[in-house]
């Protein structure tokens, strides 16, 4: 049976997710912490545990359950480059800050993969490739300028040729990027096993918790909820959007939806056809798909986007029509797998800025905020990488290259 509108990754009960972290019920009353952080998606378990390992007293408030935000919609993969190409990175934001952003992604998705390894946090993390297909000519043509160009900052890259391409993908190819650096997860547990080690060690956790607003004095920041006030040093907005919270960012960011399918399993002669399945594949084209392979030989194919649709009826009937068509396209990749019913099909906002990079850092308006919003689709290095910032951020320890994450790069 095909179960449209709801993630692969909802197998933890969220109830279970709740009593294994959550500190019980919403908080009540007037409380101080150092630092709240407002969303438990990825990120924001990402910053309770950076932050508390900081030596910083963290309260983290999210409205809804711990990672049932975009993180339970991604497909699992920590990705150590930014959705936009290098080189059109270095045309829109300039060729410094397109550096700062490569090297910075690649080394947080290492160092986030090694995290989760020496937290033993069960995510079922694997190191694979990351081979980004030309699947027509024209396409071979702009991916091979874009290794040239990364291998002339030094950053990793390598060309595959369309036979090289052809035996790690399986599929119509005329050559292909290869990157390393990259790992699969179940998103899920990667992000609830990182709030349960910020709650180890001392962060304290609360689900069903929106915050209305924020307001803030000379000296510090406060953070509302329907019944209770938060006063603090600061505050990380790790909601992956400006929400309703902070509307007035809006107009820095762009939110569509992205949609997934999950296939069933195939069947053994179908996956004789298919090749290894060992790499994480994405396409160098310009509406971006991706691939992996799942554990019990099922597919994930996401990437296709459409307008954010407000209403339940419209929504639903967006993500049959758009992941039937997703199941579609797979089968022109794999035709021997066509016919493979659809086993989950899903959507979720994909929030991007102008220039393909996120927004993580402070903003002028805000004080004492550190925001890591439009993650676009590459939002668990950036996650971590976010997380990392504002633990410098409010160690007093930001770098001068933190400042080209954020604002500071469009004022
Ligand atoms: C189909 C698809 C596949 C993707 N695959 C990948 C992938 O493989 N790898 C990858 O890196 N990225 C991927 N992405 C992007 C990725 O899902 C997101 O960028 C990432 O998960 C965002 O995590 P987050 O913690 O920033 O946001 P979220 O997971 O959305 O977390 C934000 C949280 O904030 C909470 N919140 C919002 N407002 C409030 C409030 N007022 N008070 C309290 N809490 C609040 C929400 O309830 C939510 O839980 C994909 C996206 C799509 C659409």
């Amino acid at each position: 049976m095909s179960i449209y509108g709801q993630s692969y990754w909802e197998d933890a009960k969220p109830a279970a997710r709740a009593r294994a972290v959550a500190r019980g019920k919403a908080p009540k009353g007037d409380l101080t912490a150092d630092v709240v952080v407002i969303g438990g998606g990825f990120t924001g378990s990402a910053a309770a545990y950076t932050l508390t390992k900081a030596g910083l007293d963290v309260v983290l408030l999210e409205a809804g359950h711990l990672a049932s935000g975009a993180t339970e919609g991604s497909i699992g993969a920590i990705l150590p480059v930014p959705d936009a190409p290098l080189l059109d990175v270095q045309k829109v934001a300039g060729k410094r800050v397109a550096r700062i952003v490569f090297t910075e992604l690649r080394r947080s998705a290492s160092e986030l993969s090694s995290t989760l390894k020496r937290l033993g946090i069960r995510c079922d993390l694997s190191a694979t490739p990351l081979v980004v297909n030309a699947p027509f000519t024209n396409d071979a043509a702009r991916l091979k300028k874009e290794v040239a160009a990364r291998q002339a900052l030094e950053l990793d890259a390598a060309w595959l040729t369309a036979e090289a391409s052809r035996r790690a993908l399986a599929t119509e190819t005329q050559g292909a990027m290869r990157l390393q650096g990259a790992a699969v997860v179940h998103p899920v547990r990667a992000a609830v096993g990182l709030a349960k080690a910020a709650r180890a060690k001392g962060a304290r956790i609360f689900e069903q918790s929106q915050v209305k607003r924020t307001t803030f004095t000379r000296k510090d920041v406060t953070v509302v909820l329907a019944g209770a006030r938060i006063t603090a040093r600061g505050v990380v907005v790790a909601t992956g959007t400006p929400g309703p919270v902070f509307h007035q960012l809006d107009r820095h960011v762009r939110t569509v939806r992205g949609y997934a399918v999950v296939t069933d399993p195939l069947t053994p002669a179908m996956r004789r056809l298919v090749g290894a399945r060992k790499a994480l594949y994405t396409e160098g084209t310009e509406s971006p798909r991706f691939l992996r392979w799942l554990p019990g030989h099922r597919a994930l194919f996401a990437g296709l986007t459409g307008p954010d649709l407000g209403s339940a009826p419209r929504r639903a009937a967006a993500v049959r029509q758009r992941t039937n068509q997703l199941m579609y396209e797979f089968s022109l990749r794999y035709p021997d797998i066509s016919g493979l019913p659809l086993a989950f099909g899903w959507d979720m906002p994909v929030v991007t800025t102008a220039d393909g990079l996120p927004w993580i850092g402070p903003h002028r308006n805000y004080p004492f905020h550190f925001f890591s919003i439009a993650l676009g689709w590459h939002g668990e290095a950036f996650g971590w990488l976010a997380a990392k910032a504002a633990t410098r951020f409010f160690t007093d320890k930001a770098t001068k290259d933190d400042q080209q994450l954020g604002f500071m790069r469009a004022l």
